[in-house]
């Protein structure tokens, strides 16, 4: 590991200001992605600054038709909120599937969502739920925020204060886990909005995606057997030595129909 200078922000205003006096600061949630990028020493920044003891960006609430998760909240806290588990059961459900306890107990909705690894669980709970980022600076709607592997619209120095899920009629997370990490192979959410349907894949893309053509044939009719036949083409997905893109374009397929499955019945 290469030396840095750490210090704790007392606020997200005192982490923005140290952001801006550092040359290459680095933001430091849970560390659960960070500190094994920085032993490996595949990032050297010259400060890491930690919003551990920002109180104001923990903790999850309803506020109208809407879950609220600031961006400190870990995945533990989210899995056993009751206020996540009444309204919007599935991303509790998810939140409780990442990892394992110790990452649960670690890991925060802010660094998985800012660090949009394309294994990571969380982007299709934002993309399928129709959640908008905020941040110190603005808003960022779920459609405008994952931009490619790793990338997101984040703009150098912006803080992810907190993500707004928007509580749907009902909706279901599956995923194929990785037995070592637990991450997506492939991860798929389908929430329906009155006649609307979303449709959200992880895993299968360099960045969650959704899948506009399963969503208008559920929109038309919600049954398992309007999305059996919507083949989701290869190219473009990732082939690793987990599995290939052809079997990750066939695991959104069959997820995705389960999920519809779970929620017609
Ligand atoms: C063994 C293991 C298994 C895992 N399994 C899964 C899994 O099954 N599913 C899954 O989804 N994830 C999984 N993860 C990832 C984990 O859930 C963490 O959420 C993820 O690693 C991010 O960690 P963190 O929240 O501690 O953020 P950090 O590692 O501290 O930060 C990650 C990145 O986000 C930036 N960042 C952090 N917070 C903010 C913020 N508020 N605003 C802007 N930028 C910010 C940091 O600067 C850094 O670049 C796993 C991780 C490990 C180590």
């Amino acid at each position: 590991m290469h030396n840095f200078n750490y210090s704790r922000a007392a606020s997200v205003a005192d982490a923005a200001a140290k952001l801006k006096a550092s040359e290459d600061p680095k933001l430091l949630a849970g560390g659960m992605t960070l500190l094994p990028t920085l032993k490996n020493r595949l990032a050297q920044p010259s400060d890491l600054i930690d919003l551990a003891k920002i109180d104001a960006l923990r903790g999850v609430s309803v506020e109208g038709k809407e879950v609220v998760v600031k961006a400190m909240t870990q995945h533990a806290v989210v899995a056993a909120s009751d206020d996540a588990r009444k309204a919007i059961p599935a991303l509790a459900v998810l939140a409780g599937g990442i990892g394992d306890p110790a990452v649960r107990h670690r890991g925060t909705a802010g660094g998985s969502i800012a660090n949009s690894d394309p294994a990571a669980d969380y982007p299709a709970a934002v993309l399928g739920l129709d959640a908008v980022v905020e941040t110190n600076e603005r808003k960022i709607a779920a459609d405008d925020f994952f931009r490619g592997l790793f990338e997101t619209a984040l703009n150098p120095g912006e803080i992810i204060t907190a993500v707004r899920f928007k509580v749907p009629d009902a909706a279901h997370y599956l995923k194929f886990r990785h037995p070592a990490s637990g991450y997506a192979v492939v991860g798929v959410m389908v929430a329906r909005y009155g006649s609307k349907v979303r449709v959200a894949v992880t895993g299968a893309g360099p960045c969650a995606f959704r899948v506009k053509e399963m969503e208008a044939a559920l929109e038309k009719s919600f049954a398992p057997a309007s999305v059996a036949n919507i083949k989701i083409p290869a190219e473009g997905l990732l082939g690793d030595i987990h599995c290939s893109a052809e079997y990750r374009a066939h695991l959104v397929n069959v997820y995705a129909r389960r999920c519809v499955e779970a929620l017609a019945k």
